[in-house]
């Protein structure tokens, strides 16, 4: 993989967001149920497919319980619903900050 694509700093603000720097400067601050609209799960990458949202329950506010590096290439987030098992890989979180697209925009 890219070594550059590894984050130099991430922030996690469990109900917030998400903040990821990289060693060249680069950053991002993404809404963390604007990550979890994206998230990469196969169901929820399916439901995407079929013009569907994410696996989010309407009127539940999600929030991110926990995140983790996964080996060293992702970030793991884990969520207080328990319903995804969502892994982003630095390489998209990066290419994410690159276009300044946000995980929504990538979707289509
Ligand atoms: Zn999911």
């Amino acid at each position: 993989m890219n070594e550059d694509s590894v984050p130099a700093e991430i922030e996690l603000d469990r109900t917030s967001h998400l903040l990821v720097v990289w060693p060249d400067g680069l950053s991002a601050k993404w809404d963390i149920e604007e990550l979890r609209l994206a998230c990469p799960c196969a169901e929820c990458r399916h439901r995407r497919d079929q013009g569907q949202r994410a696996i989010v329950d309407d009127g539940t506010v999600v929030a991110a319980v926990d995140a983790k590096y996964v080996g060293s290439y992702a970030l793991g987030i884990e969520w207080s619903d328990a319903k995804c098992n969502s892994i982003y890989s630095f390489e998209t979180l990066r290419n994410w900050a690159v276009h300044a697209a946000g995980p929504s925009a990538s979707q289509n």
